[in-house]
């Protein structure tokens, strides 16, 4: 399934950043020289630069100096391994370093200035312009850009950037984070607006830019799927995955005096570089069987990028101040380990997880699904050409992808004919004066349905051709400038520089060669006249090699001494974390009871995917699994029935537990406690005197003469006074009922009504 290949060195490149003004101001020394030709980083100690102690030199595979172009290093070093993930291998490139030493400008640089812009925009270019160029092939190019930050991975172009994401393992397809987006782009134009998004999102999250990119890891993640015809006949897809990886800065988060949070924060921090720093230590030193990947995020991520299948670059940047040196000599010795780490880097054909292959496949089954379409339609139009369906049926099977492309050509005329035709139909049923107004209606009604249906048929062809276009768009094919003719001149150029930069690095390997073997064959070949010369010239020699055992020892030596600085750290950190270990204990020792304790531990259990300590349900089933199944239901009973209810159901006689076949009875009503209302009978002087008093007060009328003589009262305020009623109209009292039942009996003809004031005679 995939072609291996010989085990190649990771590639590690060393940067010197110019004197930034700040140093420049100050006046710093410059403790950096490179030797671009040999390849050498050469490190002076500014303690004692007249003394007699050696320059630390470095070699790597190639170094650049703070003249070195962003095209250059482009060119040299990352064109070649862009080139090997255009083919379907999967390539990495790490920045490391200190904060400042230039890792975001290697990386991404000024993207605005095409003389500035870094690997990652560079990279954009360079994909794209390849697969115009390319022929008879297809391609497939998605992005996705995520960040880890104290050992938490959030996807940078993700609409809520709250979210954390998980690591999970598939075993054919390895470590990838679940859920992360991954953007399909067509063009360099799109990829950028990535990579924008994702910066943007970056920058967002901090409180502080600086400080927070330089704590966190960014990966610009690039995937290449290529699908061509093999020499079997069938189609082949590649899939190369190019990880443009942003480290944070490698100077130690200072842990001392730091508590709880603050601690934790350093310790986290640290952890993906220390983490890394040890897998290159255990792969470099080939005794240890167990390379410790899952130490933290980072390096499982990029698991395949050490030591594993993919093509890897490394590049160290570093500054050339005096003040820096500490830090440039650690990450020189960093990244001279890497050099030893051995990949084997292969192409990845056919996986399963191409997404190339389910575009191909969707495109495929929509493209069946419009053909199957069309086909009914044709057959239809067939049908109505001959008159009958027979000879309709047979073009079914001799339906040919010519056939349908003729038949799109005069797809519109087809929609149009049969609309038409529905039209003059409806017309006709209009102007039929033979059919009934009620046949009409519904011949009309069927009428509209049908080009009702076929809107909605001609609607859903368009959207399926639609979705085809749209998703063919995505799939990249090249081929057809490639006659252009200053697109094949820049291929030339760009050839040729190529070549000239293939031809400088195996130069500097030669030279490096050289220069290694100078020192042991020069003396075999050596022919001396007397013995004094040789005295001499072995005495000569004899020195060099003891400048460079000194060099050696003092090499030693400071790894020692930072072994020894490492080593306290750690001490102090394990300190620490032991401190904040007791008083959790004492906290739990002390306040909480001891039952308690041992539920929760025996509860407890660490989720190896999530890295989290996490509890298990409570259940009173010691067997998780029991717990898990429900109970199914015994054949002849409708509902599921448990084990303990089955039971209860033989053995009991009460109907608790029986779910079904029970008596069914009616139901039992209750003897009836009350009476239905009836009307009461009222004698018909109570009935009387009901009606008087509920008369309204307009109609009473009240002979005051009468009155006056009755009651045999003399004053006018008095009679008044008598006759107040209260306002409701409603006599309040049983002595209203006294007054005279039906005062009109009394009235005579012509006598006053009761005066007008009535009611208003104040008190
Ligand atoms: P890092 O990402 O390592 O913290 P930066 O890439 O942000 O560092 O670089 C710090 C500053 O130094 C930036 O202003 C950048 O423009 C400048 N710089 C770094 N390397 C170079 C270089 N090779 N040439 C010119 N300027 C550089
Ligand atoms: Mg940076």
């Amino acid at each position: 399934m995939s072609k291996s290949r010989n085990s190649e060195s990771i590639k590690v490149v060393v940067r010197c950043r110019p004197m930034n003004k700040k140093e420049l101001a100050a006046n710093f020394e410059r403790v950096v020289s490179v030797d671009v030709k040999l390849g050498q980083i050469i490190v002076r100690n500014p303690k004692d630069a007249s003394a007699s102690e050696p320059p630390k030199v470095f070699t790597f595979d190639s170094v650049y100096d703070w003249n070195s172009k962003q095209l250059d290093l482009y060119d040299e070093t990352f064109r070649p391994l862009v080139d090997s993930v255009l083919l379907g291998f999967n390539g990495t490139i790490f920045a490391y370093g200190q904060t400042g030493t230039g890792k975001t400008y290697t990386m991404e640089g000024d993207r605005l200035d095409p003389e500035r812009r870094g690997v990652i925009p560079n990279s954009f270019d360079h994909i794209f312009t390849h697969i115009s160029r390319s022929q008879n092939q297809q391609y497939l190019v998605s992005a996705s850009y995520l960040e880890i930050y104290q050992e938490e991975i959030r996807d940078l172009l993700s609409q809520d950037q709250s979210c954390r994401l998980q690591l999970r393992e598939r075993p054919d397809t390895g470590v990838y984070v679940k859920e992360l987006l991954s953007i399909v782009t067509k063009s360099v134009r799109e990829i950028e607006e990535i990579m924008n998004v994702g910066n943007k999102n970056r920058s967002v999250g901090a409180t502080n830019m600086n400080e927070q990119s330089s704590r966190s890891h960014a990966i610009f993640v690039i995937k290449v799927e290529c699908s061509e015809l093999g020499v079997d006949g069938e189609n082949h897809i590649r899939v190369g995955k190019l990880n443009l990886v942003d480290l944070a800065g490698s100077e130690r988060q200072t842990k001392t005096g730091s508590q709880g949070e603050r601690l934790k924060e350093a310790t986290k921090i640290n952890l993906s570089l220390s983490a890394l720093g040890n897998v290159i230590s255990a792969l470099v030193d080939g005794r240890s069987s167990h390379i410790p990947y899952r130490d933290s995020k980072l390096t499982r991520l990029l698991q395949d990028s050490l030591g594993g299948n993919a093509r890897t670059v490394m590049v160290a940047n570093i500054g050339p101040a005096s003040y820096n040196v500490e830090e440039t000599l650690t990450t020189l010795r960093y990244s001279n380990r890497a050099k030893n780490i051995k990949n084997k880097p292969r192409i990845n054909e056919d996986p399963k997880d191409a997404l190339l292959r389910k575009f191909q496949k969707e495109i495929a089954e929509l493209k069946a699904q419009l053909l199957k379409r069309s086909g009914k339609k044709k057959r239809r139009r067939q049908r109505k050409r001959a008159g009958d369906g027979t000879d309709g049926d047979d073009l079914e099977e001799g339906e040919t992808e010519e056939e349908e492309d003729e038949d799109g050509g005069d797809k519109g005329d087809y929609w149009r004919e049969e609309q038409e035709k529905l039209e003059r139909e409806r017309k006709a049923i209009m102007e039929d004066r033979s059919l009934v107004a009620e046949e009409k209606v519904r011949l009309l009604r069927e009428k509209e349905k049908k080009m009702e249906d076929l809107k909605r048929e001609r609607e859903v062809g368009e959207m399926l051709a639609e979705k085809v276009k749209e998703m063919e768009s995505r799939l990249l094919v090249g081929g057809k400038n490639i006659v252009d003719h200053t697109n094949e001149q820049q291929k030339m150029l760009e050839q040729r520089r190529q070549e000239i930069a293939e031809q400088t690095r195996r130069e500097r390997e030669m030279q490096q060669q050289v220069e290694s073997h100078d020192e042991e064959t020069l003396e075999l070949k050596e022919t001396y006249s007397s013995l004094q010369q040789e005295v001499d010239f072995k005495t000569k020699k004899l020195k060099k090699l003891f400048a460079k055992l000194q060099a050696v020892k003092a090499e030693i030596l400071d790894i020692h001494e930072a072994h020894i600085n490492e080593r306290q750290e750690l001490e102090q950190l394990q300190n620490e974390l032991t401190r904040d270990l007791k008083l959790k204990h004492l906290i739990i020792e002390n306040f909480i009871p001891l039952e308690e304790k041992r539920k929760i531990t025996n509860r407890a259990y660490f989720d190896e995917e999530d890295e989290y300590w996490k509890m298990k349900p409570i259940t009173r089933v010691e067997n998780d699994h029991e717990m898990m199944t429900r109970p199914s239901s015994a054949v002849g009973y409708r509902t599921p029935l448990c084990h303990f209810a089955r039971q209860a159901m033989m053995t009991r006689p009460d109907i608790r537990y029986k779910a079904e076949n029970v008596l069914m009875l009616d139901l039992d009503l209750p003897t009836r406690t009350t009476k239905d209302y009836q009307q009461p009978s009222i004698t018909p002087i109570v009935a009387a005197a009901l009606e008087d008093a509920l008369r309204d007060e307009d109609e009473v009328q009240v002979d005051a003469s009468g009155l006056h003589s009755s009651l045999g009262l003399t004053t006018p305020a008095s009679t008044s006074n008598s006759l107040k009623k209260p306002k409701s109209g409603r006599p309040k009292t049983g002595k209203k009922s006294s007054t005279p039942t039906s005062p009109l009996s009394h009235s005579g003809p012509g006598s006053p009504i009761y005066p007008k004031a009535r009611g208003l005679v104040p008190k």
